[in-house]
């Protein structure tokens, strides 16, 4: 099938519970067209084993794909759909992922390595809430109003859509960023050029058919695969008029550079240090308990958001951190695509050895493992760490500072609230974290006074899918969600009448 996704079952170094997705080319105009880059291999976290292979778009690729892109725009048939035929269009999408369910779920689990009891929620009912949410605010949304003008007569104030986007995407949830990406530029009426990480790039593949199934017009969506070398030439190609990124702050700087030497619009979303403060008036209850372990743990620790750094008041501190790392101590820790595992591994060995070394560098700087903090027996094939808890870290070390990306969580210790919200703004991120309190009017105060996208109270849920997200700091430019989400793929336009 050239082109297409075929699935293999007979190669010897598969996972004999998956098949071998093979996608060759990029999605363009449409159809899946050939490439002139090499293949990639997708492995599993959690084995090793070859899970697909797509094919790296090189320079000349990314022009074909961002080429389709503007031809959609300018020659095809989306320019004339209203807002109300575009927002059933990312219905229609949201319902043929949503029919994918159970295939998206394991190739996801298997891919990025998320326990596969979370990733029904954690990674596609997140993407469904996107669409859904987009597809509900989209008909109403005022693309165009007429004001009085000032000089006499009206104007009329257009919204009209920022035209190709680049969307370029992390591993850690491939569908869900993506859907942050989509679902507004597709509301705005825009086409997108997608391109997924390289360690993630099968569950987005496969995307092409729920676009198709969507009855989204040919070339509206592209997907290109490929690392940094393809991200490059399309943050860069004069074609792309607006790039949207989610990944690390280390690359958005360098995206944000490039975008700026040509004036290219641009939205940032990227890393955190967010916290999680607990105030003195607490009740330990298995609800707290539950919420900070998934604020940190979920998704093996590889959420922007995650709630990293746990503030305890002194005067309550043992009371609270025993049975939290008690309850991280005895999570399951295994292969991902098993149902009752709760951890599984980090995205690569590289990762786990990275997290591996700022542990031990915690631990010298005078930090106390208090769970994990070693290595899962019997689990060498993957890249596995143990959901490690460190006490008594100071905000100034580098395990409170840095993201780590993994299943550690450092916990420190504060004196009053004026202190918690000191320690928690004191990080040069700011894109999300949480308030536990028996008093949600104090929680809502201490949350207003927190320099992040997102705060919530008494429960570890870093966002709202109809509200904006993202970062102060620099964990980000730009809002995607709500109604935010589709301004930043519109420019205004005014015709003084
Ligand atoms: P990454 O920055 O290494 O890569 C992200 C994507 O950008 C990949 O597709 C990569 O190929 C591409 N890329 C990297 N450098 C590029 C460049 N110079 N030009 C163009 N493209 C480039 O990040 P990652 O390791 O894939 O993901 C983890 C990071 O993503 C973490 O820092 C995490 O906090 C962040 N993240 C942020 C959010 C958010 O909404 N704020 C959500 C999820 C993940």
């Amino acid at each position: 099938m050239g082109g297409r996704c075929t699935l293999a079952s007979t190669l010897a170094e598969k996972d004999e519970r998956l098949p071998v997705y093979e996608y060759e080319g990029m999605y363009v105009a449409g159809k899946w067209s050939p490439t002139s880059g090499p293949r990639i291999e997708v492995r599993s976290p959690a084995s090793g084993v070859v899970l697909g292979r797509v094919s790296e778009a090189s320079t000349a690729d990314v022009g074909v794909a961002v080429d389709s892109a503007r031809a959609a725009l300018d020659h095809g048939p989306w320019r004339n759909w209203s807002p109300a035929e575009r927002a059933a269009a990312i219905s229609a999408l949201a319902d043929a992922i949503e029919s994918r369910t159970e295939v998206f779920a394991d190739l996801i689990s298997a891919e990025v390595g998320s326990p596969r009891k979370w990733t029904p929620f954690g990674q596609l009912a997140t993407a469904l809430g996107v669409y859904r949410s987009c597809a509900a605010i989209a008909p109403d949304y005022e693309f165009e109003a007429k004001r009085p003008s000032l000089i006499g007569g009206e104007v009329l104030v257009r919204r009209v859509p920022v035209g190709v986007v680049a969307a370029i995407v992390p591993w850690n949830a491939p569908l869900f960023t993506a859907a942050l990406k989509m679902a507004p530029a597709l509301a705005a009426g825009c086409a997108i050029v997608l391109k997924p990480s390289p360690e993630a790039p099968l569950g987005l593949s496969m995307l092409s058919e729920c676009i198709e199934e969507a009855g989204i017009p040919a070339g509206v969506v592209n997907i290109v695969s490929g690392g940094i070398a393809t991200g490059e030439a399309l943050v860069e190609h004069p074609g792309v008029d607006k790039v949207s990124f989610t990944g690390s702050t280390g690359a958005g700087k360098r995206i944000g550079a490039a975008c700026a030497r040509d004036i290219r619009r641009v939205t940032l979303e990227l890393g955190g240090k967010s916290a999680a403060i607990v105030l003195d008036d607490v009740v330990v209850d298995a609800k707290l308990i539950k919420g900070l372990v998934t604020g940190v743990m979920a998704n093996n620790g590889q959420i922007c958001a995650a709630q990293t750094r746990i503030l305890l008041p002194r005067s309550r501190y043992d009371e609270i951190l025993e049975p939290f790392a008690a309850a991280v101590a005895a999570m399951r820790v295994g292969d991902p695509t098993e149902r009752e595992t709760e951890v599984g591994p980090v995205i690569n060995k590289a990762a786990r050895d990275r997290i591996e070394a700022a542990v031990s560098g915690a631990i010298e700087a005078g930090a106390r493992v208090v769970a994990g903090g070693t290595r899962p027996d019997g689990l060498d094939g993957g890249a596995y760490v143990n959901p490690t808890v460190l006490a008594d870290v100071d905000n100034d070390m580098a395990i409170a500072r840095d993201e780590l990306f993994g299943p550690v969580a450092v916990v420190i210790a504060y004196d009053g609230d004026d202190e918690a919200v000191a320690v928690a703004n004191d990080s040069e991120y700011g894109l999300a974290g949480a308030v536990w309190s028996a008093d949600p009017v104090r929680a809502a105060d201490v949350a207003t006074r927190m320099q992040t996208g997102s705060v919530s109270v008494n429960s570890p849920a870093p966002l709202d899918f109809g509200s904006p997200f993202g970062g102060f700091k620099k964990s980000g430019i730009g809002r995607e969600g709500g109604p935010e989400g589709i301004a930043t793929y519109l420019e205004s336009q005014s015709i003084i009448l």
